[in-house]
């Protein structure tokens, strides 16, 4: 049976990529040996790697100011590398659920931090509106997307000062400005690869102000100088990003998987919004284009089994909401097909059919 991967992540990638990277463990360009077992140092991996930062540099039209790494240790480890090389003074943060609230955690250990605005009365179902940034921060950090909850930031906020965002989990998925972010960060293995390497595109001329010791590994400027090779980087996450990224450009782009996106999370949503048994969880105008968060009906909350078994009859996977949110999340990131939300669509119907007298 065809699955439909819904996966939260790590989550579905293009059949391509997957075929492409299975051929290079196998045998590399045909040098006889496999990805696996060259040095990083090699001919062979820098062009990867040099290839992985200019089409992620193309695809995002990130300027010349600005610095792209790939590092492992996950989006998580950023939330202490980032206050380690920006927070001199005091730094804010909003606070739009789980994800914010590790990165908040990690900042208090450097110094002041202040939640500048917070959906956490409504368990993070919206986007907070109608706040003031102090222009005495060292740094604002959003969470433009926000995995759990399926709410996300539709615009590039205007932040007078330094503005940090985890990108984790709709990076690539519709044309942003990088010009006014500062640091834009995340993990690969939602949009753009496996799990194992992060990425950071951060504008130089923020690094360098803080007064601390900055351990040589915490240092961005060493990795930067080393063009992600100050020690051994993902070599293996990196060359399925590179292959993404080349899939991505192939197809048209940023602006094609917007259109794409929005074409997906609109039939989802009209249907969650049509049918009878279901009710969607996210503020309207925050709604998540990557992660769409559902629940069945108060009066047919019992049928929340039967309608995960009926689905996972007809070939859809990871459907199951986070544990702090509950109900069901269906993550259309950009390697998922339409016919996939066609097909998860048309289960829903189904469903109500079977349900609904
Ligand atoms: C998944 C996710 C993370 C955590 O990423 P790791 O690579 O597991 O550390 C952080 N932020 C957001 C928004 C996420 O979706």
């Amino acid at each position: 049976m065809k699955k439909h991967n819904f996966n939260a992540g790590p989550s579905i990638l293009p059949q391509e990529v997957i075929e492409n990277s299975a051929k290079a463990v196998l045998d590399l360009n045909g040098i006889g040996l496999s990805l696996l077992e060259i040095s990083h140092r090699t001919a062979d991996f820098e062009n990867v790697n040099n290839e992985a930062e200019s089409l992620f540099r193309e695809l995002l039209n990130v300027p010349e100011n600005y610095k792209i790494i790939f590092l492992g240790g996950g989006a998580s480890t950023q939330f202490c590398y980032i206050p380690y090389n920006l927070l001199e003074k005091k730094a804010g943060y909003i606070n739009t659920g789980v994800w914010s609230k590790k990165a908040i955690k990690e900042a208090k250990l450097f110094g002041e931090t202040v939640v500048v605005a917070s959906s956490d009365d409504t368990n993070f179902n919206y986007i907070p509106k109608g706040y003031t940034i102090p222009a005495d921060l060292d740094y604002l950090h959003i969470t433009t997307n926000n995995t759990i909850y399926g709410t996300e930031f539709h615009t590039d906020i205007d932040s007078p000062v330094n503005l940090v965002a985890d990108m984790s989990s709709d990076i690539l998925s519709r044309p942003i400005d990088v010009s006014k972010y500062a640091l834009i960060y995340g993990g690969a293995q939602k949009n753009m690869g496996p799990a194992g390497a992060t990425f950071i595109i951060v504008r130089e001329d923020i690094l360098g102000k803080v007064s601390r010791q900055l351990p040589s590994m915490v240092d961005y400027r060493n990795h930067i100088a080393n063009d992600s090779m100050f020690n051994t980087p993902p070599v293996f996450p990196i060359f399925v990003i590179r292959e993404t990224l080349k899939w991505l450009k192939s197809i048209g782009g940023v602006p094609e998987i917007y259109r794409r996106n929005v074409a997906k999370a609109e039939l989802l949503y009209n249907e969650i919004d049509r049918n009878p048994l279901f009710v969607g969880t996210a503020a309207k105008e925050d709604r998540s284009l990557m992660n769409i968060c559902f629940l069945l009906q108060p009066e047919f909350e019992s049928l929340s089994g039967a309608f995960m078994e009926f689905a996972k009859e007809r070939g859809m996977v990871g459907l199951k909401g986070h544990r702090s949110a509950g109900g069901f999340r269906a993550s259309c990131y950009n390697a998922l097909p339409i016919e996939s939300v066609e097909a998860l669509v048309a289960c829903m119907q189904e469903f109500e059919k079977a349900n609904v007298k």
